[in-house]
């Protein structure tokens, strides 16, 4: 876990941080290049509490590639 995962989940309620992390981990970022599917979770991040689906911009870590990454929601991992 990293710094600002332990200070993003210090703000919630003890009994929600196992639920938001779990939340955090079903969020993917993929790479439109080559597909490769990285959870929220797993690039530092903590997503909680959202819908829908949208999009970033950003380097993929498994093709080296910059540009377009789709965030979607998985109910399983
Ligand atoms: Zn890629």
């Amino acid at each position: 876990m990293t710094r600002l995962q332990k200070f993003l989940l210090g703000l919630l309620p003890p009994d929600r941080r196992a639920e938001a992390e779990a939340e955090s981990r079903r969020w993917k970022v993929v790479c439109a290049a080559c597909g490769q599917a990285t959870s929220i979770w797993d690039m530092g991040g903590v997503r909680y509490g959202a819908t829908g689906r949208s999009l970033t911009w950003g380097r993929c870590k498994a093709c080296g590639k910059r540009g377009k990454h789709r965030v979607e929601r998985h109910e399983t991992h």
